[in-house]
């Protein structure tokens, strides 16, 4: 076994909702833990893996998923072999991390930020340095900048960043760009993108076509609610591309999720209403955090980071009663995220609203 993975601490993913809410007793469990799509996912999705042809299941999926990547390619507005698809962005991470780190390069992250980027730099035997957020929670670009020494061979930025929840202009991104060393990649999570306001705008789409170090990322995992299926992209330099074909697997993505994707891309309706109704029950959240005098970050994305004097106890009286929310990724601090409407005046209703 390498040295690297001796002491990894894991990623905890989530427990599977029916069994957790057998082990609680409870006739109901709403997880606010993991940014899930509460609204569901595109109707269009449903129509097309029912009419996937299963005959074809004993071949091999569409190795370059051709029709996909031309849809993507023309929504982003950039070259279909800029565009390599993974298995969730998670597998991204790992493939760029396998790409471009080795053991005692360093990994530079604005903190707290996705533990996956420091989880999949300590595999291939890198550093993770962290730069603290501002005290509003955003990136210390200053620090950042001055952070970068010869091991940095990697930026991570995180925008809308998770857990904060906080938006960077891209104005301010590609400035700083502009200071890392073009053999040092920078890494663009937009997995949360589509629900910032004014989201065209802050997009970093268009650098990787201009800076061969930028790579920008998305997945259908939130917006598109297609976290089941497990598919995600990035965008690189149309040098750097070959190379990204080359190290990922052939069939990693399969053809149903193929297809969801492309179903799902189509129906930009369905995102649309997404975002809308997330901003309205995520202004409602944010109203009633700062009437109520709690900490909290303003968030561009469909959750909330807020500090509360009893956090644990109010996660744990939330599981009981049926609500899941995230602990541990800053002490005192939890990370909810933005649900549906609240249905108000039924009796033996209970909302969070209520309870926090
Ligand atoms: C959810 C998430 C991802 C990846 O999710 P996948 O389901 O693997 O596509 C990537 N980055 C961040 C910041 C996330 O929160």
């Amino acid at each position: 076994m390498k040295a690297s993975v001796k002491n990894l601490k894991p990623y905890v993913p989530e427990q599977p909702l029916a069994s957790l809410q057998r082990e609680l007793g409870l006739p109901k469990l709403v997880r606010l833990s993991a940014n899930e799509n509460p609204y569901g996912s595109s109707p269009q999705v449903k129509a097309a893996i029912q009419a996937w042809d299963f005959d074809q299941a004993n071949r091999y999926p569409d190795a370059d998923a051709r029709a996909l990547r031309s849809a993507v390619a023309a929504k982003e507005g950039v070259g279909p072999e800029q565009l390599v698809f993974s298995v969730g962005l998670d597998e991204m991470i790992v493939m760029v991390s396998r790409t471009f780190l080795a053991p005692g390069d360093a990994v530079l992250v604005s903190g707290p930020t996705f533990s996956e980027y420091g989880l999949h730099a300590q595999i291939e035997g890198a550093s993770l340095v962290t730069v603290p957020t501002l005290a509003n929670d955003h990136v210390d670009f200053q620090a950042m900048a001055a952070a970068l020494t010869p091991q940095v061979k990697m930026v991570w930025l995180c925008n809308p960043n998770n857990p904060t929840g906080t938006v960077e202009s891209l104005a301010d991104i590609e400035a700083f760009i502009q200071q890392v060393p073009t053999d040092t990649m920078v890494m663009i999570d937009e997995a949360y993108l589509d629900f910032a306001p004014n989201a065209a705008a802050l997009t970093a789409m268009q650098l990787p076509t201009r800076y061969a170090n930028v790579v920008v990322m998305r997945t259908f995992s939130k917006a598109y609610g297609l976290a089941n299926f497990r598919i995600g992209y990035a965008v690189f330099a149309p040098k750097l591309a070959p190379t990204m074909q080359a190290v990922r697997l052939p069939y990693n993505v399969n053809s149903l999720t193929q297809v969801a994707a492309l179903a799902a891309l189509n129906d930009q309706q369905f995102l649309q209403t997404t975002v809308s109704q997330n901003a309205q029950q995520r202004a409602n959240w944010l109203a009633y955090l700062a009437k109520n005098g709690y900490q909290f970050d303003d968030s561009a994305a469909n959750f909330i980071f807020f500090a509360h004097p009893r956090a644990a106890e109010l996660a744990e009286y939330l599981r009981q009663h049926g609500y899941l929310i995230r602990t541990g990724l800053r002490p005192g601090w939890l990370r909810l995220t933005v649900g549906t409407a609240v249905k108000r005046n039924q009796p033996g209703d209970t909302t969070i609203n209520d309870r926090v």
